[in-house]
């Protein structure tokens, strides 16, 4: 993706009242005259982003919310226990 298009990207992004974005898929970022960068951006937002970091960023997110939901199944494991 050329480098002004990722611009243009993320001001219609920040148009639209910038919200959250998983950047389901990244592209190169590259000059006018297709040579790259070296970044990366996602074509929806248009954000720069570590190609080697968009999964995982969004895998920790969830873990926390994971861990929540199996103390709270635990919890309420407890709480039969006792006959509450
Ligand atoms: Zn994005």
């Amino acid at each position: 993706m050329k480098m002004h298009t990722a611009q243009r990207r993320r001001k219609a992004w920040k148009a639209e009242g910038n919200p959250p974005c998983d950047h389901p898929q990244i592209e190169e970022e590259c000059y006018d005259d297709g040579r790259p960068t070296g970044d990366y951006v996602c074509t929806t937002c248009g954000a720069y982003v570590k190609p080697d970091q968009g999964q995982p960023t969004a895998s920790t997110t969830e873990a926390p919310q994971a861990s929540e939901t199996t103390k709270q199944s635990f919890v309420r494991k407890v709480l039969m226990k006792l006959g509450l």
